[in-house]
Formats: C-alpha cells, structure tokens, sequence
C-alpha cells in the first residue's frame, strides 16, 4: 500500500492522575488495592505505542472481594434503602465533578483511546449529562392494579442487587456512565470491568466517586483481562446483573456463563449498519452523515453505517461527494485541536483492520479511495471505500470496526430494504430522504434498534439505544434502563 503522508505525535504530559510509575490499583470496597496475585498489565497511548502507565490485572479472587464489598454496600449501610432524593443528590455531585475535572478526563481518554480531543470533551460533556438525567429518576413508580374490591393488588420495582458492567474501549467514560449511572438510580451497587486497553477513564471515575460522597463499596473498579476479571464477573454466583458492551462473540460467552445463576443479561453487540441514500436525498449533507457515520471515531463504533447503499441514479454524484467529505477529515496527533481522526486502539486493531483491507481486495471488492498507510509509530488508519461490494462478501457481513466502509448500489426502495435486512445484526440503520413518507416507510421496515433519518449516530439520554438479532439483547438509556436495573414484585392483599 502506498504511504499517503507522515503523522508526527509529540508526547504530552501525562496527568497527575497516572502520578509516578506505580502500579495503579482497583477500587475495591472504598479501597485502592493491587490485584491479589500481585499480575499488572500495561496500558499504551495508541497514537505513539508508549507504556502510559501500568494497571492491576484483576482475577477471581480480586472478583470475590469487589463482590462482597459490593453486597455489603447493597444490604447495610443500604444505598437501596436510601430515601431516593438522597441518591438523587449524590449522583448530581457526581455530574458536577465530573464537569470540574472535565479536561482531566477527556485528555486521559485520549491518550488511553487515541480518540482526539475535541471530540473525549463532548463525551466527557454527555458523561455528565447522562448521569444528571438519571440523578432525576427517584421517580420509579409502581402500579396499583384495577381489581376485585376485595383485595388489594400493586406492583413496585426494586433494585437486582449487585450489577456488573463489563465495557469495551470504544467510548469507555461513556459506557462506564451508561452502567453506572442507571444502576444507581434504581439502588443497586456495582463493580465495573474496563476493557484492558482503556482502563484509565475508570479509575479516574472511581476515585471522583469516591471523592463526592458515594459510600465505600457501592461502585468498584476491577481492571484486568476478560478471560480472567471478566469471565470471573460473568461466572459469578453472587452477582445479580451483567450488562455488557463489546463484540457478539464475547456477548455469546457472557449469555453461557450466566446460566449458573441465570443472572440477568443485557448484551450491546456488534453491527453491520445499512445506511441508505434514496435519490431524491440531498446528495451533499448525506455523504456528510454517511462518512461521519463510517469513520468518527476511526471506524471503533458499534453503529458504524458500513454498508452506504445509494439509489443507482445518484450513485456516481454520491461517491464523488462521498470522497470529498471523507477527505475532508484530518487524521493525526489526538491532541491537535484541527484533528477528527486518531489511531485504532491497539495494534492487535490495526492489523484485524488492514486485514480486511486486503480481503476485500481479494474477494474481489475495489478501492473507491483510501486505503494507504501512514509513516508513523501509531495505528493510524486511512478511511477506505471499498466499490463493487455484494452484501454477501464478509467484507459486507463482518464487522470490522475500523474506518472501511462498502458502497453498494440499489434500484428501488424494496430492494435497498432487503440488502439493509440481510445480515445477522440488526443495531442501526439510516436513511437519507427528503420525503417524510419515505423516511417513515422505510424506517418501519427496517430490522434495526436504531433508525436514524437525514443524520448519524446522535444519541440521547432519553433515547433506548440497543439492537434486534446478533446485535443484542435488551435496551439501554431513557426509562429502559430503569427497567433492566430493577425486578418487578407483584403484591396481593385479600382485605
Ligand atoms: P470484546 O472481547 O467484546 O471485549 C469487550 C469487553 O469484554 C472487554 O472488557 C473485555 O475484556 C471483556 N471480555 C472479553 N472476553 C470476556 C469473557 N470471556 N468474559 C467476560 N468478559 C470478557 O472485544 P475486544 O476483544 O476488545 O474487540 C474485538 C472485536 O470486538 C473488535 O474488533 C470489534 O469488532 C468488536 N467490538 C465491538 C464493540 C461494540 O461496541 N460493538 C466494542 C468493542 C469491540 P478485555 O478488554 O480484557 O478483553
Ligand atoms: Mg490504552
């Protein structure tokens, strides 16, 4: 592959957080502690391949204790039993600094991610606003059944118990927040399991946690590997939840391992998003949402629009104004302010997406544009359009989470739905249109949690958020999660 140009990273500063080298610890019962084998793992910056500092690798007895501590914090003193607007203060003094050390935890998320620094600042912003929206919630009301006069039937919602989110790299403020914030409202306590390559953010959150007030144990922070921390969380006899975000294939084994206990389940997973481009559409602002849609975040969303499917009518008009605003984006150093794109997270990640690079080439797809490399120590990544895709070339069944998307085109509005449905996720879908009929027809039509109409990937914390099929199992944010964090308790009184 030609290299298209030479991305120069400095090495910043490293927060006061990360302090001196030591080993950072786990929040575990109100304490910071190393994991009980005395194992570490080292977490790197992605935009230089620099050691950023060295992290507990938790195992099942680091587990155990954050599951005791968390069972303590659940039963006494009870965060259960907490008159609800008491929570409700706690968790806006947690929004509140969180916005105090906003710029400490964006750059903390962009060097531990690679993702730039203007957009880990409107994360850190929608962190906060996420935990406020739940910090208004102690109004969980229960029902009074309408029945026979002489007996009395209500239903009230109490919390599970002990939660568990394991979180992917992807956005980890973000989805530590989605876990987190919720599972509070409703009275549960927590133990979180960052993904080993971003496990900073959390800690960072566990101590301002700790800093504003939430009792020891209601929220714990175990870092390490999946096949140890996480298999032990998913395994567990005593824990009461498992929300989960990341890969399908990972989703399947948290599903299997809950059957001990049949703990609940919610699983985030994968997709393979439809992003469709009808011709009476505003060809410029839809290659703008498709190529946001693709490449934001260097492709590591799980919503990431990487099937375009364009009407063939417009199609060349498409593409043209596709490769225009994919070029548009300025891939370097995450700390540029003029940057859109960082490295991929890792380089395990940057070999699995040139990977598929070069299958689509030999499966039989071509290079739209994209496709070079950069002369540079990180995981940069070019955003790649692959032409002459068909929906059933793994290039356009597998998610590749990286910057490469296919161009495939349609001939009528059947045609784009059934190319759109055919694939084992169902997460996200879009469709482009300036007809109001259009936009409602197909968005019914379509086999997607989310459907996005003339934009991409906004998200709400009003909004459920999950996916139909291989996508996953339950729905996140607005009341939806209050639902999954709670049990339902039917009472009937005979008067
Ligand atoms: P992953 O395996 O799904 O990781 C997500 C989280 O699950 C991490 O915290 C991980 O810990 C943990 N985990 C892994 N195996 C586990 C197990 N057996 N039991 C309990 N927890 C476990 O994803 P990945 O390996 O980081 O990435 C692989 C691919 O998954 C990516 O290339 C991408 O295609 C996809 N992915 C999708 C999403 C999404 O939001 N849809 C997010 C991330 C990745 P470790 O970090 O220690 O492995
Ligand atoms: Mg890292």
């Amino acid at each position: 592959m030609p290299v298209t140009q030479t991305i120069e990273v400095s090495e910043k500063p490293l927060p006061g957080f990360i302090g001196d080298r030591a080993p950072m610890g786990m929040l575990i019962g109100g304490d910071w502690t190393q994991a009980a084998s005395g194992e570490t793992f080292e977490t790197v910056n992605p935009a230089t391949g620099s050691v950023l500092a060295t992290v507990a690798s938790g195992g099942p007895a680091d587990v155990d204790r954050a599951v005791a501590a968390a069972r303590r914090a659940f039963e006494e003193p009870s965060w259960a039993s907490m008159n609800p607007h008491d929570r409700t203060l706690v968790l806006l003094r947690i929004a509140d600094a969180m916005e105090a050390n906003a710029e400490e935890l964006a750059a903390l998320e962009s060097m531990d991610g690679g993702i730039p620094i203007t957009v880990t600042r409107g994360m850190v912003a929608d962190a906060a606003k996420t935990v406020r929206y739940y910090a208004g919630w102690p109004k969980i009301l229960g029902t009074v059944n309408p029945v026979d006069a002489s007996v009395h039937c209500y239903t009230v919602r109490e919390p599970l118990g002990v939660c568990a989110g394991i979180i992917p790299w992807n956005g980890p403020l973000t989805m530590a927040v989605w876990k987190i914030a919720p599972a509070l409202a409703c009275g549960n306590t927590v133990i979180l399991k960052p993904a080993e390559q971003t496990p900073l953010t959390a800690l960072r959150l566990g101590q301002i946690l700790a800093e504003t007030g939430l009792p020891a144990g209601v929220v714990n922070i175990v870092t390490g590997f999946g096949e140890t921390a996480g298999a032990a969380i998913a395994g567990h006899m005593s824990i009461d939840k498992v929300s989960f975000t990341g890969s399908t294939a990972t989703g399947k084994e948290i599903l299997r391992a809950s059957l001990g206990n049949l703990k609940r389940v919610t699983l985030e997973l994968g997709g393979k998003s439809p992003h469709i481009v009808m011709p009476d559409a505003d060809i410029g602002a839809a290659a703008r949402n498709a190529a946001a849609g693709f490449a934001m975040l260097t492709g590591q969303v799980c919503v990431a629009g990487t099937r375009i499917l364009v009407h063939e009518s417009v199609l060349d008009d498409f593409a043209a104004e596709l490769a225009t605003a994919v070029s548009a984006f300025r891939v370097g150093d995450p700390f540029d302010e003029q940057t859109m794109l960082g490295p991929v997270v890792s380089a395990e990640q940057f070999e699995r997406v040139n990977s598929y690079v070069s299958l689509g080439v030999s499966e039989g797809a071509q290079i739209a544009f994209g496709g070079g490399r950069f002369d540079t120590p990180g995981y940069f990544v070019e955003p790649t359009v692959f032409a002459g895709v068909r929906n059933d070339m793994r290039l356009a069944r597998e998610e590749i989470f990286g910057p490469v998307a296919a161009l495939m085109p349609f001939r009528d509005a059947d045609e784009a739905v059934r190319i759109a449905n055919d694939t084992e996720y169902g997460l996200a879908a879009a469709v482009a249109t300036s007809n109001v009929s259009t936009a409602h027809r197909l968005a019914r039509k379509l086999r997607a949690g989310v459907v996005w109409v003339n934009t991409y990937s906004e998200l709400d914390a009003t909004f459920p958020f999950g996916g139909y099929k291989q996508s996953g199992i339950g729905r996140e944010l607005g009341d939806k999660s209050l639902e999954s964090f709670t049990e339902l308790k039917s009472v009937f009184i005979r008067l």
